[in-house]
């Protein structure tokens, strides 16, 4: 209990800028340190504290961890969402283009990789496009657009504008809903985090299922589930899968894994980080005691091996939403490439979703808002004409 006091007075108040501040950094940690496991199959937690250890030996001068697609195209979104005091479909596509061409190296997938190349053409006169044509029109479903999402708990105070720009930022390169409707989870949590709602973790993961029944409803939601034989609403079920692993008093890194996955599809890594936050909500014995609630969600990530990186980094922008930034180590900012930049933009995101929630905003603001709300009807209306079939 006097955990949860101190927690809540590290982390402010909801929407603080602490808890800004612990949700861009924390997930940039957890890319750039999940870079070290990404694919490993059998990942001993002894491994992953001897690495998270190294970060805060100083003598070592091992340099600087980098950071990955994760990270390159949430900063996209992050300017972007600035630049425009909200969602530009157009401008979020060239700066993915253009992160691209400048950087190709940070570990793209091949997929997403054929959809950047074309975002970069000067001729393209609908965005979304290129992601609707992949894989031969059925759209991708990975976790590119969930890695990417939690800027949008950032910029937008109102929950239906998280939803829905979420999902439209995702479909820049993920039209098909299993991946979309990644991002909108992720999403999701980090806004009810941002509010404290993890300090009552079944009501959070209750409100989170509630939540997800609606967005899942929709017709293209539905179709494509029953495609890829899926569950009828294949996020609810697994976060029902979440709910019943938090309620079990030990549960081993193989059950996680075997019930909830830790791979690339956005369904198999989206629950599992929701889970490493609520299953690390307490200390844990297999983790040092000196950890912090942050540090240790991402160690506990890394355990899981598979796609690590970005299991982390969505996990670590949840924890860090709830516990702020005074539960981040500063050797492992210091060790990590990009922080400091994070850093500096949550306090700018900050600013643009008080001004927001005040109602008042510059007119550009409003006006860029109101733009993204016509973007998104044109959207609508293209999206359901393809999906993923
Ligand atoms: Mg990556």
């Amino acid at each position: 209990m006097a955990m949860t006091a101190v927690r809540a007075v590290a982390a402010g108040g909801p929407a603080s800028l602490s808890r800004f501040r612990g949700a861009l950094v924390s997930a940039v940690l957890g890319d750039c340190v999940g870079g070290e496991f990404e694919g490993a199959e059998d990942v001993p937690m002894e491994n992953v504290l001897q690495h998270l250890n190294s970060l805060d030996d100083e003598t070592k001068g091992t340099g600087i961890l980098e950071y990955s697609d994760d990270t390159a195209m949430a900063r996209c979104v992050v300017q972007s969402l600035l630049n425009h005091a909200g969602f530009d479909e157009q401008d979020m596509a060239r700066r993915f283009a253009k992160e691209y061409s400048s950087s190709p190296g940070r570990g793209y997938g091949s997929g997403v990789i054929q959809v950047l190349k074309k975002l970069s053409s000067p001729q393209l006169s609908d965005v979304y496009q290129p992601a609707r044509d992949q894989f031969n029109g059925r759209g991708s479903f990975g976790n590119g657009g969930a890695m990417r999402a939690a800027p949008f708990a950032l910029a937008f105070p109102d929950l239906a504008d998280v939803k829905r720009f979420a999902r439209l930022g995702a479909m820049l390169t993920h039209s098909c809903s299993l991946g979309y409707n990644g991002a909108v989870l992720q999403a999701l949590a980090v806004h009810l985090s941002l509010h404290g709602a993890l300090d009552l973790p079944h009501q959070f993961i209750n409100r989170l299922i509630t939540e997800m029944e609606e967005v899942e409803g929709d017709e293209a939601a539905l179709r494509d589930a029953r495609i890829l034989k899926e569950a009828e609403k294949p996020f609810c079920e697994r976060l029902h899968r979440v709910r019943d692993l938090m309620d079990r008093s030990k549960v081993s890194i193989e059950e996680v894994i075997s019930e909830l996955g830790n791979g690339i599809a956005a369904l198999h890594s989206v629950p599992t980080a929701i889970f490493c936050v609520l299953h690390c909500l307490q200390p844990r014995e297999c983790l040092p005691e000196s950890y912090s609630g942050v540090e240790r969600t991402i160690a506990y990530s890394l355990a899981l091996g598979g796609d690590t990186d970005t299991i982390a980094c969505m996990a670590g922008a949840i924890a860090g939403a709830h516990y702020g930034i005074e539960a981040v180590r500063q050797s492992w900012i210091n060790c990590c490439e990009g922080t400091k930049d994070a850093d500096i933009n949550a306090e700018r995101l900050h600013m643009l979703y008080h001004q927001s929630s005040q109602g008042g905003g510059s007119g550009t603001g409003e006006q860029s808002c109101e733009d993204g709300s016509k973007n998104k009807s044109n959207s609508n209306g293209t999206e359901k004409k393809t999906g993923a079939e």
